[in-house]
């Protein structure tokens, strides 16, 4: 068993011990009805090799993790130009939050809010269907993880439909000020499936890889991003990934991460691993509670954060 096996297994052990695990996500009922209690854990290392450990094979909503795989998608479309349209600085702000978005002409502070995702969600949509638009990016994951099951789960991506008041006020708001090209319904449409997409940690994990290894996926050796535009994703995700919680996340973890409602978090230890946590509990940001934890006793046994053990 190698050293990395055997943090793995401990930190499972540990996390299963914990009582307070925040509260699950209680917005629409199919997320409501998680158990707080599951925990997986998968570390994919740079050989390709998987740690694994408790709920690593189950899926659960990755939500706002998708926004790292639309944001990659959109930077490929529209290269830099993608910048006129959302910025790159932490928002110190919760997730859906709207009171920037006067101040600052419509232009979202970063990809990684929901306002900013749903305006890059808009540059994947421009000039496809709505359908075509969900498919490339339902392919993308599929192809990332190596795993064509994976899919939408149509019931939550109903229920965001149906009660994302919020959302449509975002995207509304920056429809006005002309950030969005395309009809508000379908944007969002297209936003709230790739939120509602499931997957495990494992395939997670895998599919993060490219980001851990210069742009491209050390086992197969295809170039999925430029060495310099997985950097720069990697600074996106240390900076807002985690909302107003991002700060702390650094300070604790110390690797780019990305968090979703479901209670996921990708976290990329460059050169090293790609990481996927899930325990659905929330912190009051809306981040994993125990996943944060986990993450930050990875680190610290592997010695993987990006500024030094
Ligand atoms: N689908 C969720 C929303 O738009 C995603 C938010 C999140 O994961 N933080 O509200």
């Amino acid at each position: 068993m190698s050293q990395l096996d055997e943090v793995v297994g401990e930190i499972a052990d540990e996390m299963r011990r914990h009582t307070d695990r925040g509260d699950v996500a209680s917005y629409i009922p199919e997320l409501a009805r998680v158990d707080p209690g599951a925990f997986g854990l998968a570390v994919v290392d740079a050989e390709g090799n998987v740690a694994a450990a408790g709920d690593a094979d189950v899926p659960f909503s990755i939500q706002s993790i998708s926004k790292v795989f639309t944001l990659t998608l959109a930077l490929g479309k529209a290269g830099d130009r993608l910048w006129r349209r959302v910025g790159r600085e932490p928002s110190g702000s919760p997730f859906n939050s709207i009171v920037q978005l006067e101040r600052e002409k419509g232009i979202p502070r970063n990809p990684f809010i929901n306002a900013g995702a749903i305006a890059v969600t808009d540059v994947i949509l421009s000039g496809h269907q709505p359908r075509e638009a969900l498919g490339e990016i339902l392919r993308f994951m599929q192809a990332l993880a190596d795993d064509p099951a994976i899919a939408i789960d149509r019931a939550v991506a109903a229920s965001e439909q149906r009660t994302g008041f919020r959302n449509a006020a975002l995207a509304n708001y920056m429809k006005s000020f002309g950030v969005l090209e395309n009809p508000v319904e379908f944007t969002l449409g297209v936003y709230f499936h790739h939120c509602a997409i499931a997957m495990s940690c494992r395939q997670l994990a895998t599919a993060g890889r490219f980001l851990a290894h210069l742009g491209r996926n050390p086992t197969t050796g295809m170039s999925i991003v430029s060495p310099e535009r997985a950097r720069r994703i990697n600074a996106i995700m240390l900076t807002c990934g985690h909302y107003d919680g991002s700060g702390e996340f650094a300070y604790r973890v110390g690797l780019p991460g990305k968090s979703g409602v479901g209670g996921g978090i990708l976290a990329i230890a460059p050169g090293k691993a790609s990481i996927a946590v899930w325990s659905p509990g929330l912190d009051a940001a809306g981040n994993s509670h125990l996943g944060r934890i986990a993450l930050e006793a990875l680190t610290k046994r592997m010695g993987w954060s990006v500024f030094g053990t």
